[in-house]
């Protein structure tokens, strides 16, 4: 089986239990759960029993803990997650709004994750590596963007493929470099995993039929567009598959967008057509918002297998 690999953030993730605006007064909060995106997207692929591992840092910490053992406990290979003796493990507050929007309080750039680099353990997982997924709210620093430049250079190398997900976080969009760096992985990536707003950051084109025409046209093998409860598409050269969010009810969102690309990503590499491995990452996005916390609701083949089945039996 193919191996993954991400690289990038790892946080802890504390939310407050009622939506409101900012975190100007005492709150009740949930947590701490295990997070950071590509953290979220290989506990995923690792969940699926697909060979994985994560190039990342934490603190000496009880948060850093809390994350080496998740992964650990879900089959990704943490070797390459330094342990930082002085910095402390990246974190995330996080509020819902009551329009479904969030608030966020990030310490990534002054945690551990700012020691990431290729040291050689990461050397070696990256060496053992079929296929690398890079997300853009891994970019928060020059030395993260070259990290990450080398990373995709050395799976290429070797014939391996990669998958981006922009995973745009607006506060890091004007850093220096930033849109440079974002253009220059969706140039070297075979999948590309926006959601639709993220789509047209990537094109000339405002309309997102013809911006999909345009990223093709570069070089990028398949492009899957993520619309929350409204569904993901496939393009690529061979026409455009539909597929339609599963009905559930949303709890926590957060989350979603990596499990669906977790699982697509780790479907498309055993070969699946297009149209069933939209429908196990659908299937992964939706049972992501049932529970609370970021990776809590990550799924196990046997568990995408009965969600789809039920569905079917509940299908009019
Ligand atoms: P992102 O977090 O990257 O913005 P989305 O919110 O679009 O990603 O979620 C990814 C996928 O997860 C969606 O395309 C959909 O298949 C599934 N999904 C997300 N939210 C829901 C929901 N409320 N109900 C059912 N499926 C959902």
């Amino acid at each position: 089986m193919k191996k993954v690999v991400t690289i990038g953030e790892i946080v802890v993730e504390v939310m407050a239990t009622e939506p409101g605006l900012g975190f100007r007064e005492p709150l009740a909060l949930v947590g701490p759960f295990p997070s950071g995106a590509p953290a979220i997207f290989i506990d995923q692929v690792g969940r699926l029993g697909q060979p994985c591992g994560m190039v990342g840092r934490v603190g000496a910490d009880d948060f850093g803990r809390l994350n080496l053992d998740r992964l650990a406990a879900d089959g990704v290979d943490v070797s390459a997650i330094g342990v930082d003796p002085v910095a402390a493990t990246g974190s995330a507050f996080v509020r819902y709004r009551p329009d479904g929007d969030r608030d966020f309080v990030f310490n990534i750039r002054q945690s551990a994750n700012a020691g990431i680099a290729l040291d050689d353990a990461a050397r070696a997982l990256i060496a053992g590596a079929d296929h690398l997924h890079v997300m853009g709210s891994s970019l928060f620093s020059p030395a993260l963007v070259s990290a990450t430049d080398d990373a995709v250079a050395a799976v290429k190398a070797k014939g391996g493929t990669v998958s981006f997900d922009p995973n745009v976080r607006r506060e890091l969009l004007d850093a220096p470099g930033m849109r440079a760096a974002l253009a220059g992985l969706l140039d070297r990536c075979d999948l590309f995993l926006p959601s639709g707003p993220e789509l047209l950051l990537f094109a000339e084109a405002d309309d997102e039929e013809a911006a999909v025409d345009e990223i093709l046209a570069r070089g990028v093998r398949a492009v899957v567009v993520k619309r929350g409860a409204a569904g993901a598409d496939h393009r690529d050269a061979s026409g455009i598959v539909r597929q339609p969010a599963f009905a559930v009810e949303e709890v926590d969102p957060t989350g979603a967008g990596d499990c669906f690309g977790a699982a697509f990503v780790v479907f498309w590499l055993r070969g699946l057509p297009p149209a069933e491995a939209l429908r196990y990452a659908a299937a992964a996005g939706a049972r992501a918002v049932t529970r609370r916390g970021p990776m809590e609701g990550a799924s196990t083949l046997a568990e995408l297998d009965a969600f789809i089945v039920a569905d079917r039996g509940a299908a009019p």
